[in-house]
C-alpha cells in the first residue's frame, strides 16, 4: 500500500512534463499518508476544506517547505483561517471573497498566491466567474494589491466528452492570454490551475501549469 502509493507518484511525474508543478490532492488523506508522498517528492499539496487542513498540518509542522494549496469553495467566514494556512488559494470565485481576501491579507501582512476560478461552460455545479463577467471585474480586481493574482483556475463540467474538455481547457489558455495582453499593472496570470485524475492529460496537452491529482495518486476517497 505504501509502497505503491510512492510508485504512482513516481510514475505519475514521469509522465508529466519537468515544467508541470504536480500538486497532490490530499484531502481525506490521513496525515502519515501525506508523510509518504513527502518522501516520494511532493512539496505541493492541496486541500479543501480549511478544517480538516489545519488539523494535518499541526501534525506536519516539521515538513517545513510544504506549500500548501487551498482547492474548495472558500466561505468568507474561513477566509482568515485560509490566509493564515495556505499560500496558494485556487478556488476565488467571485469579486466578494476576492475583496475580503485583499482586505485581510493587508491585515495579516500577507500577500497570497491568487487563482481566479473561471466556468467556460455553464455549470451550475460549480461556482466561478463566466468569461464576461471575469472580463468586466477585472479592473477592481487590478486594485486588489495585497494578492497576488496569478493564475486561472478551471473545472470542466461534470460529463462532458474529452473533445468538449479540452476545449475547455484551450479556452481558458486562451482566456489567460487575453488577460495578459491587457497589460494589468497588478494581475499576472502565468498559471494556469487545470486537470484532475481523470482529465489532466487534457490538461497538459493544453499547456497547463499546474495538475491538481487526487484518486490517481492516493487511491480513492471513501
Ligand atoms: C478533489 C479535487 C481534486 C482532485 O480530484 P481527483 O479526481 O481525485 O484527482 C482536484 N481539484 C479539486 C478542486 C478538487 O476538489
Amino acid at each position: 500500500m505504501n509502497s505503491s502509493i510512492s510508485e504512482r507518484i513516481v510514475h505519475i511525474r514521469s509522465l508529466l512534463p519537468s515544467s508541470v508543478r504536480l500538486i497532490a490532492v490530499s484531502k481525506t488523506v490521513p496525515a502519515e499518508v501525506i508523510r509518504i508522498a513527502y518522501a516520494a517528492g511532493i512539496r505541493d499539496f492541496g486541500e479543501s476544506r480549511v478544517q480538516e487542513a489545519a488539523r494535518k498540518q499541526a501534525e506536519l509542522q516539521d515538513l517545513s517547505d510544504i506549500t500548501w494549496h487551498f482547492i474548495g469553495h472558500l466561505q468568507s467566514n474561513k477566509a482568515k483561517k485560509a490566509l493564515e494556512q495556505f499560500q496558494w488559494i485556487h478556488s476565488v470565485d467571485n469579486l466578494q471573497l476576492a475583496q475580503r481576501l485583499n482586505q485581510l491579507a493587508h491585515q495579516l501582512g500577507v500577500s497570497p498566491q491568487i487563482c481566479l476560478q473561471v466556468k467556460i461552460l455553464p455549470d451550475l455545479n460549480k461556482s466561478g466567474w463566466s468569461v464576461p463577467e471575469l472580463l468586466a471585474d477585472l479592473p477592481v480586481l487590478n486594485q486588489y494589491k495585497n494578492l497576488q493574482i496569478q493564475g486561472l483556475m478551471t473545472i470542466p463540467p461534470l460529463g462532458i466528452d474529452e473533445a468538449a474538455t479540452l476545449k475547455v481547457f484551450n479556452t481558458t489558455r486562451e482566456l489567460a492570454k487575453t488577460i495578459g495582453d491587457q497589460n494589468w499593472s497588478h494581475i499576472d496570470i502565468q498559471h494556469l490551475s487545470m486537470g484532475m485524475s481523470g482529465d489532466y492529460q487534457l490538461a497538459v496537452q493544453a499547456g497547463t501549469t499546474m495538475v491538481r491529482l487526487g484518486t490517481i495518486l492516493f487511491g480513492e476517497r471513501s
